[in-house]
């Protein structure tokens, strides 16, 4: 579905992301483990472009996102064709990122009216659906401020939901908040998951990302050091950089 290839990344002569590939498969889940600093976001952000790469190329379902020009530096495809594909990711942040001046259900139809052209009926039929599976029907009317992090949390999952995306990224989405809402929101992602919603997690959350991944990325400065089946990974890690990061979750 996503295919990243030799992706490299700089903020001035901070080498942020060094050939770094990555692909991710209809219906896979895949998340991205590894120290702070060590480019998860930026990779994230990479892929949904949010942020521009410097070399490497992506490639969405078999269309190219962008190529490498013969002296290697990143091409774009033009913005009018990245505006589509970008339409077909769903984001979740650490933050949740909700409109603090909407309600609830403005939150999550703002988009699917304004970019997606529902009707405001279909938008909001869609949205009470959503809010319904997320336990939250009746908080369609709040705002943003009057609900629990993880309720925000949740809310901002129907949001990217609402746009019924191909692809959902999730950016350490249960990093701010506390633990007993930090399960709810992996209830979420896990029932997302068994529905086979294809999703590309970064989680600190190392049983959560065994259990819930197919595949794992582990990086570290910059580098993917290891990646493989999930569990494999996870229980039995190869590098000697695995081995030390995983330790510090036992
Ligand atoms: P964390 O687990 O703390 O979220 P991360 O793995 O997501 O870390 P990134 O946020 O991708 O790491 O950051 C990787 C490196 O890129 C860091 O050195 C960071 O300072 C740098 N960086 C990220 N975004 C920018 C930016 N917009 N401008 C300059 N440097 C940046
Ligand atoms: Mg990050």
């Amino acid at each position: 579905l996503l295919e990243m290839k030799n992706i490299g990344k700089a903020f001035g002569d901070n080498e942020v992301l060094k050939d770094i590939s990555m692909t991710v498969s209809q219906g896979q889940v895949v998340g991205i483990i590894g120290p702070s600093g060590s480019g998860k976001s930026t990779l994230l952000r990479c892929a949904t472009m949010l942020e521009t790469v410097d070399t490497g190329s992506i490639y969405y379902k078999g269309e190219p996102m962008v190529v490498n020009d013969t002296n290697g530096k990143a091409v774009y495809a033009n913005s009018s064709q990245l505006k589509k594909i970008r339409s077909y990711f769903g984001l979740v942040f650490q933050n949740f990122n909700l409109f603090p001046h909407f309600t609830v259900l403005r939150n999550i139809t703002e988009a699917p009216i304004n970019v997606g052209k529902q009707t405001r009926e279909q938008a909001n039929e869609i949205a009470m659906h959503l809010l319904q599976q997320m336990g939250l029907a009746d908080k369609a009317d709040t705002y943003p401020y009057q609900l629990s992090g993880g309720q925000q949390q949740r809310v901002s999952i129907a949001r990217a939901l609402a746009q019924n995306p191909d692809i959902l990224f999730f950016d350490e989405p249960t990093s701010a908040l506390d633990p007993e809402l930090t399960g709810e929101i992996l209830a979420v992602i896990r029932e997302l998951a068994s529905k086979h919603m294809t999703m590309v997690i970064v989680t600190h959350e190392m049983s959560f990302a065994r259990d819930v991944a197919d595949y794992i990325l582990f990086m570290d400065k910059g580098v993917v050091v290891e990646q493989g089946n999930a569990v494999d990974l996870v229980n039995n890690p190869q590098h000697e950089r695995t081995k030390l990061f995983l330790k510090r979750f036992d």
